[in-house]
């Protein structure tokens, strides 16, 4: 049952209206909707991030026998805060965003989860955020519930000033339910070490100084090294992992990246340490491809002083939507979510899919992938290792005491090829694949924490 009764309890929550009710808004959503239900190559799927993750969260449970009342337990959030974030722009109108909060399971420990501004972002989106993250904090065995949070603004078309007055209100309005032992931010898409720093600067002004409330801060500012290359690398580190039971060698991989920022460059910077070869990437500007290979540390320093992604010499513009149908040995997911999807999933022509986007890969892509053999590491384990550094910030901050770079990266791997191995074993017992049965484990993990806390 728990399948409907869950699919009820936050269908009534979670439906998605169009806003525009006018007779004209609603006959030309028809006729779009009428055109072709598939989405284009290079758009996101019609299917939302919280049907993703309920649609893995239910395949586990099945397989778990969890029961119907403790499948609710577990899906639905635990508390949701919705704030209202308004900001004069410089067009000298008030511009209302909306926050969200969302602390889904607190079971393993304090609430943990990024921060993400996005236009996109709406409380469906953050709630499945924040459920991904208390299955990945499991499956990482890092001592954290799951949470997350967005403010639905366009940070990367606003002006420095404006985004720290979004962040600073932001964090006015949630700090009550914050706290270094009860709920940690960190950075996601559009928000970084700086946007970090603000709101540890505006949480400290109400409760004094508190770096733990954050991470993912500036080295200056207690972060930690290894902080920033952490999501990048560990996934890195799970395709290493992979990669000899796969017959692949990294120095002899190509690979293609969907969404250059923090974690799609660092990726890509660290297979081409390995000597692999990057062959396509793209970010929200466009792509670019070469077979010959692409310098990836070289692209980060153009866009870095400020080049678009389309510009780079070492590479030629090709439509974005193409990118998923390059061949190659691994490709990487590193932007939104549902941007693999039935619509170009049975173009792909890569071995590996290793998701350090969260819900980058739909149900029926899924399923399409499998059956074409390709290998996924999912998100809930290969994008962990920014929680994992995450969490060693956290520890430092509270010790007061800073780690060394290589100290923090030699944690990292041992954790992220742990949890690779119990995976993996999992699978293999189950004869399942690594998705459901990361879930299965993140799952039993956090339903065993909540019986022997007596919760359930
Ligand atoms: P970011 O803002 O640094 O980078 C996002 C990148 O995606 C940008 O280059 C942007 O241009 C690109 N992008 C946006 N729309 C795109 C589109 N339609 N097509 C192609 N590229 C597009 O964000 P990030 O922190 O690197 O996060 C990327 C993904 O990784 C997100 O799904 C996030 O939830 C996930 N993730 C991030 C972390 C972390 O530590 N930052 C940890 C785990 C998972």
């Amino acid at each position: 049952m728990a399948e409907t009764d869950t699919e009820t309890a936050t269908d009534a929550v979670g439906e998605r209206e169009h806003p525009d009710k006018s007779p004209l808004a609603v006959q030309e959503a028809q006729a779009e909707a009428e055109a072709d239900e598939r989405p284009k190559p290079g758009q996101r799927a019609e299917i939302s991030n919280l049907d993703i993750v309920r649609h893995y969260f239910n395949k586990a449970c099945d397989r778990l026998g969890l029961s119907d009342d403790l499948r609710v337990v577990f899906w639905s959030p635990y508390r949701e805060v919705t704030v209202q974030i308004p900001i004069k722009l410089p067009d000298g109108k008030v511009h209302v965003y909306s926050g969200y909060r969302i602390q889904h399971n607190g079971a393993r420990g304090p609430y943990k989860g990024g921060i993400r501004f996005h236009p996109e972002v709406d409380i469906d989106e953050v709630r499945a955020l924040a459920s991904l993250m208390t299955w990945k904090t499991a499956v990482a065995g890092v001592p954290y519930g799951g949470a997350k949070g967005g403010v639905n603004c366009p940070a990367d078309r606003l002006d420095p000033g404006d985004v720290q007055k979004i962040a600073r209100s932001f964090m006015d309005k949630v700090e009550k339910i914050l706290g270094p032992t009860r709920d940690i931010a960190a950075p996601d898409i559009n928000t970084n070490a700086q946007v970090m720093a603000w709101m540890m600067d505006e949480y400290g002004k109400l409760h004094g100084h508190t770096p733990a409330i954050v991470t993912g801060k500036p080295i200056a500012l207690e972060g930690s090294y290894g902080r920033e290359a952490a999501t990048g690398r560990g996934c890195v580190y799970m395709f290493r992992e992979a990669a000899p039971h796969l017959g692949l060698s990294p120095a002899d991989t190509t690979f293609v990246v969907q969404g250059y920022g923090n974690v799609g460059s660092w990726a890509a910077r660290i297979m081409q340490q390995l000597g692999a070869t990057m062959v396509g990437v793209s970010d929200a500007t466009g792509a670019i491809r070469n077979d010959g290979g692409i310098d990836a540390n070289a692209l980060h320093t153009h866009i870095g002083e400020g080049g678009t992604l389309t510009e780079f010499e070492g590479g030629e513009e090709m439509p974005a939507a193409d990118l998923t149908s390059i061949p190659c040995d691994v490709f990487i997911p590193a932007a939104l979510g549902g941007m693999i999807h039935e619509g170009n999933a049975a173009d792909m022509e890569c071995k590996v899919i290793l998701e350090g986007a969260n819900s980058p890969t739909t149900p029926a892509a899924d399923q399409i992938l499998r059956d074409k053999d390709v290998y996924i590491i999912p998100d809930v384990m290969a994008n962990a290792g920014g929680v994992v550094v995450s969490y060693f910030e956290w520890v430092q901050n509270l010790q007061h005491f800073r780690w060394d770079e290589r100290e923090v990266n030699d944690k990292l791997g041992t954790i992220m090829r742990r949890a690779y191995r119990e995976v993996s074993a999992r699978a293999r017992e189950e004869g399942i694949d690594l998705r459901e049965a990361s879930y299965l484990v993140g799952i039993e993990r956090v339903v065993e924490a909540a019986r022997t806390r007596g919760y359930i």
